[in-house]
């Protein structure tokens, strides 16, 4: 595989990808335990084994400088971590940096959302899988959905825009509320994408092969609501987007890994709390971007020069299953979903 890499140049990887977007995760911890993200007695990492903030920070820095434009803060839930207000801060002064986003679980945004805005963050993914307030408990474990709602609303009043939100569709858990919850989108002016499970990490509380929920399936039980136009829009990632004839204001996302293969314009890549930087979310190639920083400290030739030779190790495309034996271990916690 070529090496296309040189000092000075943007990030390239393996295949000529150009790398300019970068999801983070702040943290593993998270309020919630998803039954598709966490098993319930999840072992969270010891402090001493995490990023600083400051560390995040100097990688940020230098893929900003190497031609990063978009950071996604994700975890974990990122607004369990203390000091992510002032670190959103600091990222969103980076020049060159033209969108800093946050995926969250919504349930602290009554009281961050209008610090999140004025510290710059450009726009919010909020997750919600159910409108009602016992299916979110059962399935969230811990959620109040009154309060994410509340969270949606106290966003909106602090500016933000284009909020999206994120809905994991799982088969005979939630799959009929996709109606709802897209009504519900409408009214608030929210997107909203909906995303099959990935087999990351092993959960004991459901068969993954029995929830799966094809993108498809979603799509026709829509179609038998709404008029679906497929749209052009692309952000180079996962998601297809498609509008309603009968709500076009808002956009509909599908996140299809097993039914739609999207990597061959995939240019992303993701650093995991304890430093480690992972090229491709369907597989384990990954650099430690954390030895790197505390054997040099301050030497940012040495991180960037490590940032670069990971690209090699990009592979090409996922290979996730929905039959067959979990092939990745990492939960979607530690990965930064
Ligand atoms: N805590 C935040 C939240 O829930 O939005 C951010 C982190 S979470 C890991 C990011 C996204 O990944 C969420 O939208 C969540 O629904 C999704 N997710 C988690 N586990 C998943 C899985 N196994 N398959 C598909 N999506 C998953
Ligand atoms: Fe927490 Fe997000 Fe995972 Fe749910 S999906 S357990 S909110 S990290």
């Amino acid at each position: 595989m070529a090496v296309v890499n040189n000092a000075n140049t943007e990030l390239l990887d393996g295949f000529s990808r150009k790398i300019d977007y970068l999801r983070m995760s702040v943290t593993d911890r998270c309020d919630f335990r998803c039954v598709y993200c966490m098993a319930e007695d999840m072992q969270f990492l010891p402090r001493q084994r995490l990023l600083t903030l400051e560390e995040q920070y100097q990688i940020a820095e230098r893929f900003v400088a190497m031609g990063t434009r978009k950071i996604r803060l994700t975890g974990g839930e990122p607004l369990v971590r203390r000091g992510v207000v002032d670190f959103c801060a600091r990222l969103a002064a980076l020049p060159g940096l033209r969108e800093l986003c946050m995926t969250s679980n919504g349930s602290q945004l009554t009281r961050l959302a209008k610090p999140l805005f004025d510290a710059g963050l450009s726009r919010l993914n909020i997750s919600l899988d159910s409108l009602d307030s016992q299916r979110f408990k059962e399935l969230t474990r811990t959620g109040d959905l009154a309060q994410v709602i509340a969270g949606i609303d106290a966003a909106r009043a602090a500016g933000f825009r284009r909020t999206k939100l994120n809905c994991v569709v799982l088969k005979g858990r939630n799959d009929h509320e996709v109606i709802d919850l897209i009504r519900f989108a409408i009214d608030r002016e929210l997107d909203i994408c909906f995303i099959e499970e990935m087999p990351l990490g092993i959960i004991s509380e459901h068969q993954r092969s029995e929830s799966y929920c094809s993108s498809d399936e979603v799509r026709a039980r829509i179609a038998e609501h709404f008029t679906l136009i497929e749209s052009a829009e692309s952000t180079q990632g996962p998601s297809r987007y498609w509008r309603l004839a009968e709500a076009p204001h808002i956009r509909l996302g599908f996140i299809s890994p097993h039914s739609h293969n999207f990597c061959g314009s995939c240019n992303r890549v993701r650093l995991t709390v304890e430093g480690r930087l992972l090229l491709c979310l369907g597989n384990e190639h990954s650099a430690d971007l954390k030895h790197v920083l505390r054997a040099h400290p301050g030497d940012s030739e040495r991180l960037e020069k490590a940032i670069r030779s990971a690209m090699a190790l990009k592979p090409y495309r996922h290979h996730f299953e929905v039959d067959g034996e979990v092939q990745i271990l990492r939960f979607m916690n530690m990965t930064g979903g």
